[in-house]
């Protein structure tokens, strides 16, 4: 089962991506942590990348990509993936078209959690952390027991930068225009599969599963 994940930030893509890799034993590859296992291990295209990101500069993509294809050929693959955050361009997309025909695999599913710009806003611009244990709370959909307060160490709360209203709005509006290119890349191939990410949490799943069942 080869899968993509996409959705803007705070469409709850990472809680959909944990209970899916739960229910179908794949592994949860993100950009991220493929880059931080890369430069611990070492591997060439590791100290490739770290030396661009030590200079603050973009990795370029064919670093990139090949960091995709070394992940992607690891063992625990073998029943598939799930890849979370890549691509993240049009390009990108076209060259894991590549890499996947010449591993004489294929795309199953790319999957996109859907919600609109304006709750999204709602949703991102009420998150509240805890600056001293990290925890993260939403004054309506996660309060905490006492308004303001971290429920854990009694701390002050705080709204993150890249939460408050101007910049959420901005930083939607680039995701968006970004990943429009690859949703219509996705749908032209037929793997898209749109899924309602404004409901519960528990029915985004149930219509992921649902979806996933055909494959
Ligand atoms: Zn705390």
């Amino acid at each position: 089962m080869n899968l993509i994940l996409m959705g803007l930030p705070g469409a709850g893509k990472g809680t959909q991506a944990e209970k899916i890799v739960e229910k179908y034993g794949i592994p949860h590859i993100s950009t991220g942590d493929m880059f931080r296992l890369a430069i611990k291990e070492g591997t060439e295209l590791g100290n490739k990348a770290k030396s661009f990101m030590d200079k603050g500069e973009l990795v370029p993509d064919e670093v990139t990509i090949g960091i995709v294809k070394d992940r992607l050929s690891m063992d625990d693959c073998e029943k598939g993936f799930l890849l979370d955050g890549f691509p993240r361009t049009l390009e990108q997309a076209t060259a894991l078209d590549e890499l996947l025909a010449e591993m004489g695999q294929e795309l199953d599913s790319v999957i996109h959690v859907d919600v609109e710009k304006d709750e999204l806003v709602e949703r991102l611009t009420g998150r509240r952390i805890c600056p001293k244990c990290g925890a993260t709370y939403h004054v309506i959909f996660n309060p905490p027991k006492q308004e303001g307060v971290c429920d854990k160490d009694g701390e002050a709360l705080i709204q993150r930068k890249d939460d408050q209203p101007e910049t959420v709005g901005n930083r939607l509006q680039v995701n968006l225009e970004q990943t429009q290119p690859m949703l219509d890349f996705y749908r032209d191939k037929g793997y898209l599969v749109k899924i309602d990410g404004a409901q519960e949490i528990d029915q985004v799943f149930l219509d992921i599963d649902e979806k996933l069942k055909t494959i």
